[in-house]
């Protein structure tokens, strides 16, 4: 079916589409073929489109809010009516099963359209003056050129999640997507113009080299703004090449979150949240549950009804409609779960379901008495496995939670509502869900603490991100 479908695979730099000699292969993990050879941009891309986007920038910022929320809104609505093929792009080039995959195609389109709302909404102030012939005058200005960087394992949505904000801003945005990736973020691309977006505005490089296509733009003076989703060693890394041009910069980096599962939870409401935390995107997600603590005396009665539900999830193929787990995205990935798993067994955990991987298939397993010192509480597992263990009591659940390094996302469920707010308040994460698996949503704000990153995407505090604040002082 997917011969048929027409898709872009070429580099999108200045006024449209680049065919380039050099290529890369984009690789189905589910078939392990190729799917297609893209563009493999280099640093003389590179140069040019940084050009493009000095240029894009003067033009983007001078059209006006409204002139920008159009463009935008156009493409949310376009995005919504390629559900279809973006979400089998998906499912083709990073394995996301497809229902999974369409739903992504929504949640992204939901940023497009919550910014397209925005761009209309970045309002100055005026300020009271000490002296009565002065008047003070705030602008919000856009902080642009911007680079940024996306990860593989929400292809779609990191994009506008980053994009949509910017561009509302005025900004002009030169995106590098993951080379496991580039064909959903080329499709968006091209319903971006599509839209009526201005050639220049959003450009496109894959490439296979990330390091020598991102050189160019780190160093440059006249890149304001890094915008970076991805693995916490690549972003300090980045952080300190930002620094030297001293670049405005959002990180959002690894997560590995713990959940506090207490006695007064509904149980069974905890145990399909947690499913769905743990095993969305076959646990690829920087929001995954990754440490599973249960309070004692209910600890018995989650892990059974835990491990029923998990059995029941379905494997296979991603394009198949009634899939719930499909391949890990590569190789690194599966030796990854499979230590972390090998790892936990030998340390004295038992296996209550899965534990087996077929090709770059790892069965949904679940883990019980994990002990703490595993590495599978230390590092994020990225993977379908989900560690269950016992605490005693509140203060020693929030005390090994915010043991974790990652600062990203936590999870606690319970039907006390004093407990509820007092072990919100006390985590030390960016994002809480109380009684919530996947709290993701465009209007809420999204990031980390700790070694999980800095700055907010989502909301209004995903705007201020790409925005400049400049001060005017008026005598009369
Ligand atoms: P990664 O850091 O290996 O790659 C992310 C991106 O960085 C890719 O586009 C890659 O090409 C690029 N990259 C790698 N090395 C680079 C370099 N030296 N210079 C410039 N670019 C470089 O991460 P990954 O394995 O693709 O993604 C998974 C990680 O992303 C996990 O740790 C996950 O938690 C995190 N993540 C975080 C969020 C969040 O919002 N906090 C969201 C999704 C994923």
């Amino acid at each position: 079916m997917f011969q048929s479908l027409e898709f872009p695979k070429e580099a999108l730099i200045g006024k449209g589409w680049r065919s380039l000699p050099r290529r890369f292969p984009v690789v189905s993990p589910a078939t392990g073929e190729a799917v297609v050879e893209v563009a493999d941009c280099g640093s003389e891309e590179a140069a040019e489109a940084l050009e493009e986007a000095v240029a894009a920038q003067r033009a983007w910022s001078q059209a006006t809010a409204y002139e920008r929320a159009g463009v935008l809104r156009r493409w949310h609505d376009l995005i919504l009516a390629h559900e279809e093929p973006l979400a089998r792009l998906m499912a083709l080039e990073m394995g996301k099963p497809l229902k999974e995959a369409r739903g992504e195609v929504r949640y992204a389109a939901g940023f497009v359209e919550w910014y397209a709302e925005e761009a209309k909404r970045v309002y100055g102030e005026t300020l009271p003056s000490q002296f009565p012939h002065k008047r003070i005058l705030v602008r919000y200005e856009p902080v642009g050129p911007v680079y940024g960087i996306t990860p593989w394992n929400f292809p779609a949505a990191m994009v506008t999640r980053k994009v949509a904000p910017a561009l509302a801003a005025g900004n002009s945005f030169v995106l590098k997507p993951a080379e496991e990736s580039p064909l959903t973020a080329l499709y968006l691309a091209r319903l971006f113009l599509e839209a009526g977006g201005p050639p220049g505005v959003f450009q496109v490089l894959p490439t296979s080299d990330p390091e020598a296509l991102s050189r160019p733009f780190l160093e440059d003076e006249r890149v304001r703004k890094l915008t970076f989703t991805g693995s916490t060693p690549v972003g300090l890394k980045l952080y300190g090449e930002a620094a030297k041009t001293l670049k405005r910069v959002s990180l959002e980096l690894g997560g590995g979150a713990p959940v506090l599962v207490f006695a007064d939870a509904d149980l069974e409401r905890a145990v399909a949240e947690t499913v769905r935390a743990k095993f969305r995107n076959v646990g690829q997600s920087c929001v995954a549950a990754n440490l599973i603590l249960v309070e004692e005396p209910v600890a018995e009665a989650f892990a059974e009804a835990y491990a029923e539900r998990v059995k029941a999830l379905k494997v296979g193929d991603p394009l198949l409609e009634e899939t719930d787990i499909g391949p890990l995205v590569n190789r690194a990935a599966l030796e990854k779960v499979e230590g972390h798993v090998q790892d936990a067994l030998a340390r004295g955990a038992s296996l209550v379901a899965g534990g087996e991987a077929k090709g770059l298939y790892f069965a949904p397993t679940v883990l019980l008495d994990v002990r703490p010192g595993s590495r599978i509480f230390r590092e994020e597992t990225f993977g379908p496995v989900a560690p269950i263990a016992t605490f005693q009591n509140e203060e020693e659940a929030v005390a090994r939670a915010n043991a974790l390094p990652s600062g990203l996302a936590a999870y606690l469920f319970t039907r006390n509502l004093s407990r509820a707010f007092r072990v919100a308040e006390a985590l030390d994460y960016g994002i809480v869900g109380v009684n919530d698996g996947v709290p993701s949503t465009p209007q809420a704000p999204f990031g980390g603490v700790r070694r999980s990153g800095l700055g907010r995407e989502g909301g209004r505090w995903g705007l201020e991100e790409y925005l400049e604040v400049k001060y005017i002082s008026l005598g009369l």
